[in-house]
């Protein structure tokens, strides 16, 4: 085995967060998970006592964070894996959606996970290692209409993630932005946040995507115990990518894109050059 490690994963209720802390443990690594009530704590807990340790926190809680991190070190020990997991899909067209929506979105999936590496990197940056990992998704590099928001907070994330790599790799921390495909998990279903739906114009275009996507709900290709064995090995790397897809629908998907923005930049490379001197 690997040797063990203490992770702190952010949202270990369902989905990737559960199965990530799931498989982790069976290796034998020590898992912190946040989780929204005391209730799950306890749940979260007996999966494997002494090892599983549960911690209420909404990551939008900003002015809590470093003291719930400052507690877990002071009670667990050093973190060395972060792993930022809890974020959740917002669905609407963007004209229809209220700015309150894409604040709330980008709370919790861009500023929620960058208060958790704020917390984190002081102990990490004095001990000279530790590993962060964000989960962003293929809707971090590609875009779906009807998920603007939600796509503009895994592009930030994954934005930020590739940046702050570069800035803390010479204190021997490595961060990997983990960017899966579709998962079944509780994304589609019970977490989602569907803005109604106002404006006719729109309808042809979005009502089969919605509809789409509900109905696809639990049946999506991709296994989240799959994808938390891919983390682990990722975790266990000496040199751990700064971008990992998860998913051949990802994998397509992002090659398909980025051959396009070449052909783009290919056919405007003329005016793109004409701006120099
Ligand atoms: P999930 O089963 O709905 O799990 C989401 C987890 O995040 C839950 O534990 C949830 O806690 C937690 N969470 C949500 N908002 C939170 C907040 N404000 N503070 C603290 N915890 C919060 O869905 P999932 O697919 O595993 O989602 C995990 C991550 O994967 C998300 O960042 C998502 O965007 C990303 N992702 C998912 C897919 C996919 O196809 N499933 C694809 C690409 C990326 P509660 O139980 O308390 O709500």
């Amino acid at each position: 085995m690997a040797s063990s490690k203490t992770l702190l994963i952010t949202g270990v209720s369902s989905g990737f967060g559960r199965a990530l802390a799931q498989e982790a443990l069976a290796v034998g690594h020590k898992v912190v998970g946040t989780v929204r009530s005391a209730d799950a704590k306890r749940e979260f807990e007996s999966l494997s006592p002494g090892a599983a340790w549960g911690c209420v926190l909404d990551v939008t809680d900003f002015d809590s964070i470093d003291g719930v991190v400052a507690d877990i070190e002071a009670s667990v020990g050093p973190i060395d894996v972060l792993v930022n997991n809890a974020g959740y899909g917002h669905e609407g067209i963007m004209e229809e959606s209220p700015l309150a929506e894409m604040r709330r979105q980008f709370d919790v999936n861009v500023f929620g996970a960058v208060a958790m590496m704020k917390a984190v990197l002081p102990s990490m940056r004095e001990r000279r290692r530790g590993h962060i990992l964000n989960i962003t998704s293929m809707g971090g590099y590609i875009t779906m209409p009807g998920i603007a928001y939600y796509c503009g907070s895994k592009f930030a994330l994954e934005g930020i993630s590739e940046a702050l790599g570069k800035e803390v790799k010479p204190f021997g921390i490595a961060v990997t932005a983990v960017a899966p495909g579709s998962f079944r998990t509780d994304w589609a279903g019970r977490s989602m946040m569907r803005t109604p739906r106002s404006i006719a114009d729109y309808d042809d275009m979005f009502n089969p995507v919605r509809e789409a996507r509900e109905e696809k709900s639990g049946r999506q290709l991709g296994d989240p115990s799959k994808a938390a064995r891919a983390m682990l090995a990722a975790i266990a790397a000496d040199h751990p990518p700064a971008h990992l897809l998860l998913g051949s629908d990802a994998l397509g998907l992002v090659r398909d894109k980025l051959s396009a923005l070449n052909a783009e930049f290919d056919a405007w490379e003329a005016i793109t050059v004409s701006t120099d001197g």
